[in-house]
């Protein structure tokens, strides 16, 4: 709905001037503020020109749109308006314009809309602009006030115009200057701001570095002091258990009770200075994770071997449940052993009745990476809300009357966390008191084996010596094969694993293979089997290479030889020497 206010002929000259000082005025009765009422004021009169200016006069037409806040202030300026340079294309604000066109261009940008409407006589331009967010909303008898009160304004001659156009621009450009200095004391607190910002990472990069120092200066202490004492504790439970034994001597009761304690005491110390050693050890990064293929049953099957002795409380259960079949990892088997003993021991240590659960699960995340997930669920003591963030911190213990009744060092869950970090994993908890303590470890199913240098290393294929790949994960007989092929028409092409194998097989197809059967539990057998399945690698020379007697399996995965280790380097070369003829019929045929 739109509420007509007033309407002006364009018929001479000084009707310009009239639309500006009405659409000013309006824009003041309509309650918009001094700075707007320029703008308005200015688009309005920019437009009328344009109109008088293409001949046959025009028209401007004053009306308020919509019922309800926030009206919509409108202008028509109706008249011959196609000559060049009005179309709409060339409003652009952007778009340079000459003359009155640019005209044009400014006074869109003053307004909130701008419309070019086209009919086969006449064109209109309609101006828009909101009215103020506090102005009241304007119904038929406030515009009819509006209009009363406009018309007994006095009209200012063209040089009192002018006058007050220099007043408006002046004002504007004071405002201008205000601005100006407004946007240079920003600068200034902005400049303070980041000098300040500056000195603060200064700072930080300080203490970060002290800290670093610090950390740097407890890691070297608690690993040389456990080093240091774990060797009289060794000797002190050592003689504790000659005393037992009566190697000297009998013991009397008391003597016996005193041998005991000392033994306890000292076991304790040496539990105490082991977590101690292998944290120092994480955090040193001198653990490595070995990982190995393992079945996630036999692990269950040989913690409840190991933790049955800690059962002696006849009111509480500890059931593994049945882990899903076939769930294999590849993944250091130690490590998770190690953790899942500690969570379960803690367990029991921490429930006086009900049940402890063990269970694992197989889950692939959301990038793709398949998971391992074991909980160990129990129904003790539980722990509160506020000390469930400092329980996986060194040292940190909750403490209570179950508490004070158990071994512990503090150390157990912040090793286990760092562990499980080391194996690409996680350990969380959640616990309610009184009710039970879940943790819940997760670990990737297929530890990602670091690709040591094979991108990086020079290496070019001596076209003259065939390329033996040397599958072996041990550094010692890795070395002594390279060595007894030194010197020998063959060139040995290192690879401490599987992966490693398969990259170099993407660069050459070996004349043979040296395989070595244990290969920290990854799949040989399988690979064997590979090899002599894909017709690229079938004729080439596979001679296993193990510890153990299993030629005949060897055999029919298809081996062509087999040697047991540790082998010399004449059997060695004899047995590559058997791929020689094959190679001589390979390069014959081409
Ligand atoms: P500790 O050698 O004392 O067991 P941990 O680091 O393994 O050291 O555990 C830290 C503390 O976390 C424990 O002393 C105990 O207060 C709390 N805690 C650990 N596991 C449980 C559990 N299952 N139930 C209740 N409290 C637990």
């Amino acid at each position: 709905m739109s509420l007509a206010i007033l309407s002006l002929r364009l018929a001479e000259e000084r009707d310009v001037l009239l639309a500006r000082q009405r659409s000013r005025s309006l824009a003041a009765l309509l309650g918009f503020e001094n700075q707007d009422q320029v703008r308005i004021a200015t688009a309005v009169s920019e437009v009328a020109r344009h109109a008088f200016g293409a001949g046959d006069g025009g028209a401007v037409e004053f009306f308020l749109e919509g019922r309800s806040a926030p009206q919509l202030f409108s202008v028509r300026v109706v008249g011959a308006l196609d000559e060049p340079g009005t179309q709409e294309g060339s409003l652009d604000p952007s778009a340079p314009a000459p003359g009155r066109a640019a005209g044009l261009a400014g006074a869109r940008r003053l307004m909130d809309a701008f419309e070019v409407e086209r009919s086969s006589h006449a064109s209109a331009f309609v101006l828009r602009k909101l009215l103020p967010a506090q102005s009241r909303v304007f119904a038929a008898p406030d515009v009819e006030l509006v209009r009363a009160q406009l018309m007994h304004e006095t009209l200012a001659d063209p040089i009192g115009e002018l006058q007050r156009q220099n007043q408006e621009l002046l004002g504007t450009l004071d405002e201008l200057r205000r601005r100006q200095a407004e946007l240079v004391e920003l600068n200034h607190e902005l400049e303070d701001t980041n000098r300040g910002v500056v000195a603060l990472y200064a700072e930080l990069d300080d203490r970060s570095m002290h800290l670093q120092r610090a950390d740097d200066l407890k890691r070297r202490f608690l690993s040389n002091m456990s080093h240091e004492f774990r060797t009289p504790l060794h000797s002190v439970v050592a003689l504790a258990r000659l005393l037992f034994e009566r190697v000297d001597g009998p013991l009397s009761a008391e003597q016996e009770k005193q041998v005991r304690y000392i033994d306890q005491s000292a076991r304790a110390l040496l539990d105490l200075v082991d977590d101690l050693l292998d944290i120092a050890k994480v955090e040193a990064g001198r653990v490595d994770v070995r990982p190995v293929e393992f079945d996630v049953a036999d692990v269950f099957g040989a913690l409840r071997g190991m933790l049955r002795p800690l059962l002696i409380n006849d009111r509480l259960q500890l059931v593994f449940e049945e882990a899903p079949a076939h769930l294999r990892l590849f993944t250091d088997e130690g490590k998770v052993s190690q953790i899942l003993r500690n969570l379960i021991a803690n367990a029991l240590k921490f429930t006086p009745s009900g049940e402890v659960r063990v269970s694992a699960a197989l889950a692939s995340g959301d990038d793709g990476v398949e998971r391992a997930i074991f909980r160990v669920t129990d129904t003790g003591i539980g722990i509160a809300r506020e000390d469930l963030g400092r329980i996986f911190e060194e040292f940190e213990q909750v403490d209570g009357p179950v508490q004070r009744g158990v071994r512990g060092t503090g150390l157990g869950l912040p090793l286990s966390r760092k562990l499980a970090t080391l194996l690409g994993g996680t350990l969380t908890v959640s616990s309610a008191v009184d009710i039970g303590s879940t943790f819940t470890l997760t670990v990737p199913s297929r530890f990602e084996v670091e690709d040591r240098g094979i991108e990086t290393a020079p290496f070019e294929l001596d076209d003259s010596r065939p390329p033996v790949l040397l599958v072996e994960d041990d550094p010692v007989d890795r070395l002594l094969v390279e060595k007894h092929l030194r010197s020998t028409p063959f060139q040995v092409v290192s690879a401490q694993n599987l992966r490693e194998a398969r990259r170099w097989m993407t660069r050459f197809v070996p004349s043979a293979f040296l395989l070595d059967v244990e290969l920290r539990g990854e799949d040989s057998w399988a690979f064997l089997a590979e090899i002599k399945r894909d017709p690229a690698t079938r004729h080439c020379l596979v001679i296993l290479v193990t510890r153990s007697d299993d030629e005949p399996k060897a055999r029919s995965l298809g081996a062509d030889a087999f040697l047991q280790k540790p082998f010399g380097a004449d059997e060695l070369v004899r047995e590559l020497s058997r791929c020689l003829p094959v190679l001589r019929n390979a390069h014959g045929d081409s």
